[in-house]
């Protein structure tokens, strides 16, 4: 059996592990069905993303400096994109997936991985090999393909998982719509991204307007008991967002699936999950591209050191790394979603919290560079004195929704 890799998925975590593979000497073979359209993605990117990987600046779209965050109500709270300790290399990138997939890709082939445009079809593994079956794109012919392993980096509804006998995960889905607006109107947006909360654009995650170069992204998150509405719910967006948008061209409408939690095992004898497949979505933002390319680099990592030996007890080496790494991060941030969106009131006192500048930075810290580390307890007193405050307010007062005035229904 080859001693060669199979890559299932060329997209940002396929991408990533394929390159972080032939960087380690490894025979790398990457399948991807779709070569054009560009994976359904709101395209914020932290900065670490940028400097871990050496990518370069002219992929990045926009650089976010704020961000505006508006409560079910309208209250609205800027924050400004900055770490505890600022500086010019702060910022949200917004990138357009056509773009940096296809450049994450070209490199891994540059560096020697071979790409088959293909869609996996069937994977027998057992403990001589792996034997994939796939249906080239260029030819409707099937075949097969053997490899000593596999990476399945194959998305939320990764076929590889379900190939090896996996459950399906509870999956959100976001919708999101592009739209071209002349300059005049872009320039609200020319270094803020927007966040909307509400149970009429988002009863469990939020809704968003991302910047690209000539156009707003607007897009909608629904966890799983909202997905049937998620097309309402885009559309209330629109009626919040009224004449920021009008006139606007609709470039495209696009929609895709988000997995809910990470799967209990993301390494098997000779597979490995990375990225959706593996359930790497955090809470809260529904950030997934970052988590994707680094859960491809540590899997590729881990596979390339245990090739001769790729039992399932080697390769979760993947999983209790990636655990101890980043438990503790995902853990606050599924408790900080049930907390700060869990009903209207919270998002009001969400989103008053994130006038804290303790908040602020914390936030960023976390998001840019991926570091979380313990605020003193000075910050935690002053950060508890002000949800308290917030919790009190909120409590004692209802605010008027938006949708009220807009005549919009609640979603529920
Ligand atoms: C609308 C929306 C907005 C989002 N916005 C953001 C955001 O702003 N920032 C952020 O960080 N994350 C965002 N996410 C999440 C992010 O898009 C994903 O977490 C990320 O793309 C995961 O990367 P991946 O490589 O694991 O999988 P994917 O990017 O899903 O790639 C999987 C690849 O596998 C290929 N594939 C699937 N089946 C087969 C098959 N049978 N054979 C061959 N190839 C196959 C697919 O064609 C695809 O290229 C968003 C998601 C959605 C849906």
């Amino acid at each position: 059996m080859a001693q060669r890799v199979l890559v299932v998925g060329a997209s940002v975590g396929g991408a990533i592990a394929a390159i972080t593979l032939r960087g380690l000497g490894v025979e790398t073979v990457m399948l991807e069905k779709e070569l054009v359209k560009a994976k359904p993605c709101g395209g914020a990117i932290p900065p670490v993303a940028f400097t871990e990987f050496d990518l370069p600046q002219r992929l990045i779209d926009r650089k976010i400096k704020y961000c505006l965050m508006v409560s079910p109500s309208g209250q609205e709270t800027i924050v400004p994109v900055a770490g505890s300790v600022p500086s010019d290399d702060d910022y949200v990138a917004m990138v357009r997936r056509e773009i940096f997939d296809g450049f994450l890709r070209e490199r891994a082939q540059r560096r020697g991985a071979d790409l088959i445009h293909g869609q996996l079809l069937g994977l027998e593994v057992n403990h001589a090999g792996v034997t994939a079956r796939y249906r080239s794109m260029a030819n409707g012919q099937e075949q097969t393909i053997q490899a000593a392993a596999v990476i399945g980096a194959d998305g939320c509804y990764s076929p590889t998982a379900r190939m090896l006998g996996l459950p399906q995960m509870p999956r959100a889905v976001a919708i999101q719509e592009r739209i071209a607006l002349p300059e005049a109107q872009m320039a609200r947006w020319a270094e803020t991204a927007d966040l909307y909360l509400g149970s009429e654009v988002s009863p469990d995650l939020y809704a968003w307007a991302f910047p690209k170069c000539d156009h707003i992204a607007l897009g909608i998150g629904a966890g799983p008991r909202y997905t049937a509405h998620a097309k309402r719910l885009l559309s209330n967006l629109k009626t919040r967002l009224g004449p920021a948008i009008t006139g606007g061209q609709l470039l495209l409408r696009e929609a895709h699936a988000l997995p809910m939690e990470p799967r209990k095992h993301m390494a098997f004898e000779r597979a490995m999950l990375v990225g959706d497949a593996a359930g790497l979505v955090v809470h809260t933002s529904g950030e997934g591209i970052y988590w994707a390319m680094k859960s491809g680099q540590l899997a590729a990592q881990t596979l390339a050191h245990f090739l001769d030996v790729p039992s399932a007890a080697n390769l979760r080496t993947y999983e209790r790394i990636w655990w101890q790494e980043y438990g503790l991060m995902y853990n606050f941030l599924r408790w900080l979603q049930w907390w700060g969106y869990g009903n209207e009131r919270q998002m009001e006192v969400f989103t008053e919290m994130c006038r804290n500048a303790d908040v602020q930075r914390l936030t960023f810290d976390s998001y840019m560079y991926k570091q979380m580390a313990p605020a003193p307890w000075l910050v935690q007193m002053r950060m508890t004195k002000d949800i308290i405050m917030a919790q009190v307010r909120n409590y004692l007062q209802r605010r008027t929704p938006v949708r009220e005035r807009l005549g919009l229904a609640e979603v529920s």
